[in-house]
């Protein structure tokens, strides 16, 4: 399509500034729109994965998220109490030199910002979008009552609790999940592995983890994301309970992790994150694309959502480029992304409870059958696949093909 749009993209985390960077570079007439007074990334850290980061190598700032973060070759797993590795995926059993790519949330924030800014992408801050009047062209409406626009298109990359889809058929309201975590960005210490994310766990209602997320920006320390898995219910009677009794037992189930809570002075520092799942059927209506967490979130267990809402940006922007109106651009967004989306929400949902969970079945069946399983070809490439975010194809529905991996430095 060669006619230039006025877009407006409501959100400036990884889906809304990745769009944003995309839609200009295609030569629309994009803006940007962020309820935070500031800009600002929100959490500890996460996991880049193959898809989100040939996303990243296709707007150019695959180096610079590299200088940045971590890189991870395996996710391994323990038992705490036999000490039994549990599971052990490895990126490159799929395809060579393959590897994931842990970040703090600032550095993946600050490189797709810092990009928006030198493509003088206007950011709005300070304006929280709550509905859309749509009819010859469209205009959000701000929480204050101001109305914004016109635009010929209005992009949702508000995340999870989105209320601009609320407008559309498919409400799509996140249910909450049982088990979320109590997550913290600490100083890295020596003795843990820096290419792996470590996970002990007891059956499935306990889980500690350890990922080095590398620097929030050039010039300081090298960081870890440090989780604990725990129900958001039961939230209060640990802190209740005192910071002592919680860090004597998370040493308890991984006695190395004191050089991680010895960092910890006050629950201050552990952020409650609780986790929702849900998936459109249809994310998109007239002058309107859902995007990123807003059209579909899960749990982090699989590590995908922010490659999801990376892989989003990219298929809206390819959609558009190839198709001659708004409506038929968004029908084909939301055609290239179905499969891939509705597969990994239910691996992600089905997952889950393996590792997150009351049930006593479900981790025996992870600890014996699958640990068993993911020794026996083709079972290391599936599950290499499926943390990659590539069992099926991510990339040629929305024009991408996957980079081509640097050697690893
Ligand atoms: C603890 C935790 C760990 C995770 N780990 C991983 C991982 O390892 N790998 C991975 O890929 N994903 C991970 N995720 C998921 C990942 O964080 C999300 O999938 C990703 O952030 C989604 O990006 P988004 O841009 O769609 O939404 P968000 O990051 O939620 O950004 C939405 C933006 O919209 C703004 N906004 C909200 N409402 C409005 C409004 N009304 N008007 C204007 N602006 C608004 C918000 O302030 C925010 O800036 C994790 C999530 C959690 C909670």
């Amino acid at each position: 399509m060669d006619k230039s749009h006025e877009i407006a993209i409501a959100g400036a985390g990884p889906a809304g500034l990745a769009a944003a960077l995309y839609l200009k570079r295609a030569g629309h007439k994009v803006t940007v729109f962020e309820r935070f007074d500031e800009p600002k990334p929100v959490g500890s850290g996460l996991m880049l994965q193959p898809t989100g980061l040939t996303v990243l190598a296709d707007l150019g700032l695959l180096d610079e998220i590299l200088s940045l973060g971590s890189r991870i070759e395996r996710l391994h797993g323990t038992d705490a109490k036999s000490g039994r590795t549990v599971l052990d995926v490895r990126y490159d059993a799929r395809r060579g030199r393959r590897f994931g790519l842990a970040v703090h949330r600032a550095a993946l924030f600050g490189v797709l910002y810092r990009a928006a800014r030198g493509a003088e992408i206007p950011v709005q801050t300070n304006v929280e979008i709550e509905t859309l009047e749509r009819g010859e062209r469209a205009r959000p409406v701000c929480a204050n009552g101001k109305r914004l626009g016109p635009f010929d298109l209005v992009v949702d990359a508000s995340g999870a609790r989105s209320r601009l889809r609320q407008g559309l058929d498919d409400k799509a309201v996140p249910r909450q999940l049982a088990y979320g975590a109590f997550w913290a960005s600490l100083g890295w210490r020596d003795g843990f592995d820096e290419k792996a994310l470590l996970q002990r766990y007891d059956k499935a209602s306990i889980m500690v983890g350890v990922l080095p997320i590398g620097r929030p920006e050039t010039n300081s320390g090298t960081m870890a994301a440090f989780f604990w898995s725990l129900k958001p219910a039961d939230a209060e009677q640990v802190r209740a309970a005192g910071l002592d009794a919680w860090k004597a037992r998370v040493v308890s189930v991984w006695p190395a992790c004191e050089a991680f809570t010895g960092q910890i002075n006050s629950f201050e520092q552990l952020s409650l994150a609780r986790y929702g799942h849900h998936t459109m059927r249809l994310p998109a209506g007239r002058r309107l694309a859902v995007i990123g967490d807003a059209a579909h979130s899960t749990s982090p267990q699989l590590g995908q959502g922010a490659n999801m809402a990376l892989l989003d940006a990219a298929a809206l922007s390819h959609a558009l480029a190839r198709t001659n109106s708004i409506d038929e651009a968004l029908a084909a967004y939301v055609s290239a992304r179905r499969w891939h989306v509705r597969i990994f929400q239910a691996l992600s949902l089905s997952l889950t409870p393996f590792y997150q969970s009351d049930s006593v079945t479900l981790p025996f069946v992870r600890d014996w059958a699958v640990a068993a399983l993911a020794k026996i070809p083709p079972g290391p490439q599936f599950l290499a696949a499926m943390v990659a975010g590539t069992v099926v194809d991510p990339f040629r529905p929305i024009g991408l093909a996957e980079l081509r991996w640097p050697a690893a430095g």
